[in-house]
């Protein structure tokens, strides 16, 4: 089945969306003279319709027959009625729906072991400044918390078969760290709203990479370990 369903009108050639699957035509408005305005409105009316690289000609699917695959567990589904993606997150610039993530992997998402942050105080505006000394701070700060990891590190002992570290110092550093990133935050107007959708996003990567699940250790450390 061909994607578009073509009429020649007056010597020149009009065409209409045609489903690839069971060649349903999208008749809305009529024929077209610009495929992509007559994908653009597809699209809109539940359509997938997928461009080639150049642009010149795109694939479509009627809402009966959408094909997408799941970014993170690479779930594919060749065909299924839109309504069976209901639950599924579909990216805000990707339009063509065809890559998402899944409902099972979003509700995995939501039982992930996570480490809670808290509400951290904002320091005065006084102190806040949209340059780069604000974020050369951060700089200084996570170079102290390196250091206090390597000193961490120093002072691990075995005993009775546990590995014992003293890490406070390595604490305190942090929280100094995650102060200066909450004050970053505050003179950028960076609010946890925004955060919490970067969060996702972030999440989704981490995902399909694997980094939630048992996989050797890739992109830390730059020689062997000890
Ligand atoms: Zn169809
Ligand atoms: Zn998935």
């Amino acid at each position: 089945m061909t994607s578009w369903y073509t009429e020649q009108q007056d010597g020149k050639p009009y065409c209409m969306p045609q489903c690839d699957v069971c060649g349903l035509r999208y008749d809305a408005y009529g024929l077209y003279d610009d495929k992509e305005q007559a994908a653009a409105d597809a699209v809109n009316d539940g359509w997938q319709a997928w461009p080639d690289l150049y642009h010149t000609d795109w694939d479509c699917r009627c809402p009966q027959h959408w094909s997408v695959r799941c970014e993170t567990c690479k779930r594919y589904v060749a065909q299924a009625d839109r309504t069976g993606f209901n639950g599924w997150l579909f990216d805000r610039d990707n339009n063509d729906m065809r890559v998402g993530v899944c409902d099972q992997c979003l509700a995995r998402m939501d039982t992930l072991p996570a480490l809670e942050l808290g509400a951290w105080p904002i320091f005065h505006p006084s102190h806040q400044r949209i340059d780069k000394w604000q974020a050369l701070k951060i700089l200084e700060e996570a170079a102290e918390v390196v250091d206090a990891t390597k000193e961490a590190i120093r002072s691990v002992t075995v005993m009775d078969g546990r590995t014992l570290v003293n890490r406070a110092h390595l604490v305190d550093e942090i929280a100094d760290l995650l102060q200066t990133v909450t004050n970053l935050c505050a003179a950028f107007g960076i609010t946890a709203a925004d955060l919490g959708i970067a969060r996702t996003e972030c999440t989704i990567k981490s995902l399909k990479r694997g980094m939630f699940d048992k996989e050797p250790r890739t992109r830390m450390h730059r020689k062997d370990e000890q």
